[in-house]
């Protein structure tokens, strides 16, 4: 029997309730907010990525999932979505009709992480990425956007956390200063924070290996060293969070894993979930479209990890299936025949039907109702196709109707939708 490969999985009935769930509170709040809907390929070239995610993150540097592709040479399952909508925008020149534009998009995304749980090798996120406003308020729209979605989804126990990463006008300082510490501290760091420290300092802060984090303790904070234009911006996002209720916390040790961001940076964490506490991040990354051959245009986004909202969700609430408005129950031939042509016509007339051909008895049929939990019932056999009549029960209260069998499909589908 061959089995799915560690770190992958399939989303079964029992399940997929709270991901359609999910899915449709993230389209129908999305799209109220601005947001249109982009499906892009999974299937990238490499160069996509370790242009725009950066050469030194955990990503680019250990976790694609890359192969030769003959001419077209290496491609890459994308890892994240930011990059390829990036890339969508630039070459359709979208934002030569109107730079300003808000998209949401929602697929798997590949890793090659060691497999645990909450972190899979092909995970699904829920993106939402807007261009041409840098607007600190749009920031703050975004940040209050995520939280509107997830308290629609009655998601506890999740809070934003915030952070402000600078511009190159003023990051520079900031590395410096936290570079010097890391040259003082160099025999507590781990081996990549020893690399990275050279490369890209700022990712040290986001290590996970306790000596590391011990090395930062006393590290100087970013937002000590913004400059005048990004410390507004971050006040003005914080202000406008906080006057619109948004539960957030500022977390100076924020930095994101990719190299992109500026400015604002942030997550949601949860602690419900154990280890893998993110539920979603995003930030601002303005020089991003301009990175990758397009105008100087700003940008801001965010990725919802959707496996572990769903996760969540489902640990907060019961969202089952409904079982089917109608189960026909048909006695015999003649009315078998018939019950297949009602029950086609039903479905297709927007009536959620199922029926049996497999010449039941009344209470084989009821059991199976049961097991479908199906709403109503209608019951026919020869006696009832003689007196022209089929006998429909409402499985609840247990009321029953003759309902005339000429016109049948026209008065069910009156009544049931
Ligand atoms: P990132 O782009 O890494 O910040 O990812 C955004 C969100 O995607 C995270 O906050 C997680 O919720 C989710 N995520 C990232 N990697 C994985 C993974 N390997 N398995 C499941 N979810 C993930």
């Amino acid at each position: 029997m061959i089995q799915l490969i560690k770190g992958f999985k399939d989303v079964l009935p029992g399940e997929i309730e709270v991901w359609q769930t999910i899915e449709r509170a993230a389209k129908e709040t999305f799209e109220n907010f601005g947001f249109q809907e982009l499906r892009l390929p999974i299937v990238e070239k490499s160069e996509l990525f370790s242009r725009s995610i950066g050469d030194t993150t955990d990503i680019v540097e250990k976790e694609m999932y890359t192969f030769e592709d003959g001419k077209r040479g290496h491609v890459t399952l994308r890892p994240e979505a930011t990059a390829s909508v990036v890339r969508s925008y630039i070459q359709h020149k979208m934002y030569a009709k109107d730079p300003i534009r808000k998209f949401y998009t929602i697929g798997p995304m590949f890793r090659r992480e060691r497999p645990q749980k909450g972190r899979y090798r092909q995970f699904y996120q829920i993106d939402a990425e807007v261009f041409g406003i840098d607007s600190p308020y749009l920031d703050a729209q975004l940040i209050f956007m995520l939280a509107t979605l997830l308290e629609k989804l009655k998601a506890r126990d999740v809070k934003a956390h915030i952070n402000s990463l600078g511009c190159p006008c003023c990051r520079p300082n900031f590395q410096k200063a936290l570079k010097d510490l890391l040259d003082a501290k160099k025999e507590s760091l781990c081996e990549n924070c020893l690399r990275r420290s050279e490369k890209n300092p700022l990712r040290v802060l986001d290590c996970k290996v306790p000596s590391c984090r011990e090395a930062v303790e006393g590290a100087p904070s970013i937002l000590d060293h913004l400059c005048d234009d990004c410390r507004e911006h971050f006040e003005t996002v914080k202000a406008v969070l906080t006057e619109n209720g948004v539960d957030f916390e500022v977390d100076t040790r924020l930095v994101r894993g990719l190299d992109y961001y500026t400015r604002t940076a942030f997550e949601v964490l949860t602690t419900s979930l154990g280890a893998q506490n993110a539920v979603a991040g995003g930030g601002r990354y303005d020089g991003l479209v301009k990175a990758l051959g397009g105008p100087e245009i700003p940008a801001i986004g965010f990725a919802i990890g959707f496996d572990r909202l769903a996760e969540i969700v489902a640990m907060q609430q019961t969202i089952e299936a409904d079982g089917p408005t109608l189960y026909i129950a048909p006695l015999g031939d003649a009315a078998t025949n018939k019950a297949a042509t009602w029950a086609m016509q039903l479905a297709a007339n927007g009536v959620f039907c199922e029926t049996d051909f497999a010449g039941r008895s009344l209470k084989s049929h009821m059991k199976r109702a049961d097991k479908l939990n199906a709403a109503h019932v209608l019951m026919v056999g020869d006696d009832e196709l003689d007196r022209g009549v089929a006998a429909l029960r409402n499985m609840a209260t247990k009321e029953q109707w003759d309902l005339p069998l000429d016109g049948l499909v026209e008065t069910l589908v009156d009544r049931f939708n």
